[in-house]
């Protein structure tokens, strides 16, 4: 019989709201640059090209409430709050008429970046890889099923910071829809039970100090809370 020796972790869970029940997080998908008005912060244009997708390991999920170790490698850890799709069936080239019903749910979550690594590959065309994958990146919420909240198309985005207003948006500005997201992706990749997106955040990111504490929020969702030692 052959023996598995070399054992990677378990999958990190997340916490449904339905009482009992945890969701085995696979792979952490990102849009891109999905809110017009934070392309434009970015210095982008926001109907010239189509979604951008980048990856976190799964090993950056935390849970809400949770208090991290300011990151090292970095001066300017930022705040992004996303929408977070969670996947219950996978796929390949699904149709966004058929997208929604693959999704277990939706969470709040809240994609930290280190903005000056970030910076630096941009300026230097290389991988995001490290500006978005370290530890403890992915702060994602209690995830609320479908049967329980619908599909949000609309909806306030919030973030502050030591009760700061921060990011201030609206689902309804994304460029891209969950639907329109999922079609593409499963283009590119066959999607999974377990995968998360992170769809894109609006206007407003600004750098967390140690010490800080930072609330994510969309309205009909739990929140997404993260304090940086
Ligand atoms: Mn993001």
């Amino acid at each position: 019989m052959a023996t598995l020796i070399v054992r990677p972790p378990n999958a990190p869970t997340l916490t449904s709201s339905t009482p009992d029940h945890h969701i085995g997080v696979h792979r952490i998908f990102c849009v891109g640059q999905n809110y017009a008005d934070h392309v434009a912060e970015m210095g982008g244009d926001p109907k010239a090209d189509p979604p951008i997708f980048f990856m976190k390991p799964n090993s950056a999920v935390v849970a809400s409430g949770t208090t991290i170790p300011y990151p090292f490698a970095t001066n300017n850890l930022h705040h992004e709050v996303e929408l977070v799709v969670v996947m219950k069936r996978g796929g390949a080239d699904i149709s966004e008429s058929d997208a929604l019903d693959h999704i277990y749910g939706y969470a709040v979550g809240n994609d930290l970046t280190r903005r000056d690594v970030q910076a630096a590959a941009k300026a230097k065309g290389n991988p995001w890889d490290m500006a978005k994958g370290f530890d403890n990146s992915a702060v994602i919420g209690v995830v609320h099923p479908v049967s329980e909240v619908g599909h949000p198309t609309s909806g306030a985005v919030n973030c502050t910071v030591d009760g700061e207003a921060r990011q201030s948006g609206d689902l309804t500005q994304m460029i891209w829809s969950v639907p329109e997201i999922i079609a593409t992706l499963s283009k590119l990749v066959t999607l999974e039970a377990g995968d998360v997106i992170m769809t894109g955040t609006p206007s407003g990111v600004r750098p967390i100090a140690a010490g800080q504490t930072c609330v994510c929020s969309i309205e009909g969702l739990s929140g997404a809370t993260v304090t940086v030692a």
